[in-house]
């Protein structure tokens, strides 16, 4: 991230102190602080701004590990969310964010320590599952590490269980928490990678695609294995050439033999995100495309769009390395088959096929 923007704490009471709440205050000693009873959590932020700026320390009462959100009608995944906080400090204008929580501001849960050991319990009760575990769905994982260093003490706890990875996604290039630490096994750092037309336009707040790309070299040169998320793609004017030019720098600064998963999804969101993202981003070009409406209730491009940028970006990734662990985010069986030349049927299908690179990769 550009810079850290926090100018702001707020700290639900029962928040006060928790010992990552001292941590926190601690390593942002010159900002405001304001203590509040729960209820008042719910005042709206400024329009504008989503509270972006605003750090909401609180006790979090809900489930620590979630399903990450798929459909019925998609071929899932079946990724597990470790919720440890929600929100982003960064800006794209196509985040579906802006319109999936209903709660403002960049909410950091104190009790995370407590939420973990559940989370650990469910994965050590089930030795014959994989649990592929990510922090980076309801935020990115990395942003407000340097404050949080959540990596400090989430990388030993994976990196010891034989049956869970922990994926961290991000957009940033706050990697001094994960290269400080001396665990590798069971962790995969990840970037999300667009075209530089969407990333320079649409992706406020991120780092540019070649420190993105610089932080993932240092990553895999230290010994972590990568992952890589084209999601969403989003058809623009030269949109080939502009996602060959990402390839290109993939190309440049990774070994291939090191990723363990690309995922390949396209722009796809409720109904009631396109206002949001007009009043919030008045000249962004991700609302230009042909779009439908899905069997979910999303709005996607319409199938053969789809397919067109799927079967582009596999044919020019599978001529990098013919066995990056490829795979599509929330797409049909039918989709699949036409542009990637095979499917696997349905969501047990995918998942089977991920916990095997999971396998393959970390043994
Ligand atoms: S980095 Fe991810 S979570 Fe953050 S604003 Fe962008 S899309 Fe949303």
């Amino acid at each position: 991230m550009k810079d850290l923007m926090i100018k702001k704490v707020i700290i639900e009471k029962e928040a006060s102190g928790h010992a990552l709440t001292d941590q926190i205050l601690r390593r942002i000693p010159d900002i405001p602080v304001q203590t509040i009873e729960e209820t008042e959590s719910k005042a709206s932020p400024d329009e504008t701004d989503m509270g972006k700026e605003t750090l909401h320390l609180l006790s979090y009462k809900g489930e620590f590990l979630k399903p990450c959100p798929g459909t019925r009608e998609y071929i899932c995944c079946g990724y597990q969310i470790l919720n440890v906080a929600t929100n982003c400090p960064l800006d794209c204008s196509y985040c579906i964010l802006q319109s999936y929580f209903n709660q403002p501001y960049l909410k950091t849960f104190v009790n995370l320590e407590q939420g973990v050991e559940q989370v650990l319990k469910v994965i050590d009760s089930s030795p014959d599952l994989v649990f592929r575990v990510g922090t980076g769905e309801f935020t990115d994982s990395l942003a407000i590490d340097p404050i949080t260093r959540w990596s400090d003490w989430l990388l030993p706890l994976f990196s010891k269980r034989k049956n869970a990875v922990l994926e961290l996604k991000t957009k940033t290039d706050n990697i001094r928490g994960l290269l400080n630490s001396k665990f590798r096994d069971r962790i995969i750092v990840s970037w999300s990678l667009n075209s530089p037309l969407i990333t320079a336009r649409e992706e406020h707040r991120a780092v540019s695609l070649k420190k993105r790309l610089e932080a993932a070299r240092q990553c895999q040169s230290e010994g972590f294995v990568l992952g890589f998320h084209f999601d969403p793609l989003i058809p623009h004017p030269k949109w080939k050439e502009e996602y060959t030019k990402t390839l290109e720098l993939l190309d440049k600064y990774i070994d291939p033999k090191g990723i363990i998963w690309i995922s390949l999804g396209s722009l796809r969101f409720m109904p009631g995100l396109k206002p949001i993202i007009r009043r919030r981003h008045p000249n962004t070009c991700v609302l230009d495309g042909e779009f439908i409406i899905g069997l979910d209730g999303k709005i996607r491009y319409f199938k053969p769009i789809r397919m067109e940028l799927y079967s582009y970006m596999r044919r020019n990734l599978e001529k990098w390395h013919p066995d990056s662990g490829l795979y599509l985010c929330m797409e049909s069986h039918d989709v699949w088959q036409k542009s990637m030349g095979w499917s696997p049927e349905n969501s047990n299908g995918l998942r089977r096929y991920l916990d095997r690179r999971v396998v393959e990769i970390f043994g």
